[in-house]
């Protein structure tokens, strides 16, 4: 299958005109398309909500966009929070879902009325301590262990994870929460990450439906929501299938109705906190070929790194890689697509079979919108690029500047940098 970037190199060589590469771009288009297809895939169920996962791509105007559908926001620290907080999202439409999580930022996100996550049993007296209360609507994430297989073989292992509460401590936290006064209660759990099947989220829910349908009859408690949380896969290679939301959708709504209405729990509300799924094929790193080395193999030097995307170097992760304007040529040349890190593992790709490029060539590094940009850094003193949403009506709009060397020294500031720099 061929797979296609959602600009030409036309478009490309106007934006540079303004904004030089390497850069983040966004599909505005496809984010909406996207977000919406989600929420009908949904619509059966009367409470359900997407808490977009802020980590994946913390960018406010992305994060408005979904906002304009009623997504939240999935917050893990504090930064996260007063971005949230800074767009007008807070209350319910904010779950924190952190984990190891410091006591301040508690505090914050129950300032401002945030539902909170709980990632472990202790959490229940660090909170209590720390806040002086524990809220009536509260969540835990679970960990029942093991290992988590989905029916195409795609596995997770639960039981290596540092996430979320054991059964055991489950029930024992829910009794005791219950005991505290906590009135509405939320099931949470994140078993498998980037899975392309449809089969992920229906698996979920049954696993976390007749958890609930036994803690409510164990304990009495009111289960008001479960979260699916995360973990929905793109297809970041050409050959795979992308996944059908309506069909997941439907999935969970079978799951649902064979399992929770029969126990009369049929207001439960669910929630996900997508990430990946929400942004990551509508991003892509565009990058310049600025080099070509002919040594013991060829490579092809950008002037991306691995400060712009850092997935390959870390996870040897897979991105597409489209060079603009050869979107048909025979791709019969095999490249190193190399940054300009210190480290052997700055390479977009290896061994890749691409058309032959050469010098000023544009690069298009597919699905970057979700823990592209995000997870960058400043190894090698190297500065994060800007960001561009390509809006609906063609034009361009720049919604993060790129790093300047004052952003990357402002930290310095105890050794009168600015002076001394002559910025
Ligand atoms: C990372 C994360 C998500 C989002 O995961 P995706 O794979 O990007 O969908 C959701 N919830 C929690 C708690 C996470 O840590």
């Amino acid at each position: 299958m061929n797979k296609l970037p959602f600009i030409t190199k036309e478009q490309v060589e106007n934006i540079v005109k303004e904004y030089p590469t390497p850069f983040h771009i966004y599909d505005e288009k496809g984010i909406r398309e996207n977000v919406k297809a989600l929420k009908d895939a949904f619509s059966w169920n009367k409470g359900y909500k997407e808490y977009f996962a802020v980590k994946a791509n913390p960018n406010p105007h992305l994060i408005s966009i979904l906002n304009e559908y009623g997504c939240g926001c999935d917050c893990s620290s504090l930064t996260e929070l007063m971005l949230s907080k800074a767009m007008g999202i807070t209350g319910s439409n904010v779950m924190f879902s952190s984990n190891t999580t410091p006591a301040e930022e508690f505090k914050f996100a129950a300032e401002m009325g945030a539902t909170i996550n709980l990632d472990d049993f202790t959490h229940i007296q660090f909170l209590e301590d720390t806040i002086g209360y524990i809220p009536e609507t509260i969540s835990c994430r679970y960990n029942p262990g093991g290992v988590f297989e989905v029916c195409n073989g795609i596995m997770d292992n639960p039981g290596d994870a540092k996430y979320g509460f054991t059964p055991a401590q489950l029930r024992e936290g829910f009794a005791i929460l219950k005991e505290k006064g906590v009135k509405n209660f939320g099931i949470h759990a994140f078993l498998a990450s980037n899975v392309v099947a449809n089969e992920y989220y229906p698996m979920l829910a049954r696993v976390l439906f007749e958890l609930a349908v036994s803690l409510k009859e164990e304990l009495g408690v009111h289960i008001a929501f479960i979260n699916l949380s995360g973990g929905i896969g793109i297809p970041y290679r050409p050959e795979q299938e992308k996944c059908d939301i309506k069909t997941i959708g439907e999935g969970v709504r079978k799951v649902y109705e064979e399992v929770l209405v029969p126990a009369g729990m049929d207001d439960v509300a669910i929630y996900t906190e997508l990430g990946r799924f929400m942004m990551g094929p509508y991003g892509g790193l565009v990058t310049t070929a600025i080099h070509e080395k002919h040594t013991h193999k060829e490579y092809i030097g950008c002037d991306a790194c691995a400060v712009n995307l850092m997935r390959p170097a870390m996870y040897g992760a897979y991105h597409h890689i489209t060079v603009l304007g050869k979107e048909n040529a025979p791709c019969d040349h095999k490249y190193d697509v190399t940054g300009s890190l210190c480290e052997n593992n700055d390479k977009f790709a290896i061994d890749r079979m691409l058309p032959a490029i050469e010098k000023g060539d544009r690069l298009f590094i597919h699905d970057t919108g979700a823990h592209g940009y995000a997870m960058g850094y400043n190894y090698n003193g190297k500065l994060k690029s800007a960001e561009l949403l390509l809006k609906e009506d063609g034009s361009v709009q720049l919604i993060r500047r790129a790093e300047t060397p004052r952003d990357y020294y402002a930290t310095l500031d105890c050794f009168d940098i600015y002076n001394k720099m002559n910025f």
